[in-house]
């Protein structure tokens, strides 16, 4: 049986459990689209344990995208990180184990940015600002109107 993205309540009542695994994106489920594409692996750090009534899981995850650059569109690779997320859920709403996988691809959906930019920084974006400064010079003669 598959124990990927499970974690076993009964296990969890005697000892905390270490979580620590490094997935491919299709192993979450995630088909990649035409202008948004997972690359390389994901990586899953942290553990779960019992708290009074609840099941915690606290991870931390990496993963890398590439879009295309807001500015220049060439496909730029993004590496993305989720810090201490948690996710809680009752023990009385679980009957044996529960499985983690959609909590961790719905979080990595939220962490990817609406938009990227080459490197953090395109270099287009220069060639831009003078394209934009040029144009206003040579709108500024309109002002003599
Ligand atoms: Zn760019």
């Amino acid at each position: 049986m598959n124990s990927k993205f499970k974690i076993f309540v009964d296990r969890l009542k005697k000892v905390d459990e270490e979580i620590k695994e490094k997935v491919s994106f299709q192993a979450l489920d995630i088909e990649n689209e035409k202008e948004l594409k997972f690359t390389k692996h994901i990586l899953i750090d942290g553990k779960a344990y019992i708290s009074n009534e609840d099941l915690i899981i606290n991870l931390n995850i990496k993963f890398y995208i590439t879009m295309p650059c807001s500015i220049c569109n060439k496909f730029t690779e993004k590496e993305l990180l989720i810090k201490n997320l948690y996710i809680t859920e009752m023990l009385s709403d679980i009957s044996t184990c529960y499985e983690y996988k959609d909590d961790i691809r719905n979080a990595c959906f939220l962490e990817i940015p609406s938009f990227v930019e080459c490197m953090g920084n395109c270099q287009e974006r220069q060639n831009t600002k003078k394209k934009l400064k040029k144009e206003s010079d040579k709108n500024f003669p309109f002002s003599n109107l």
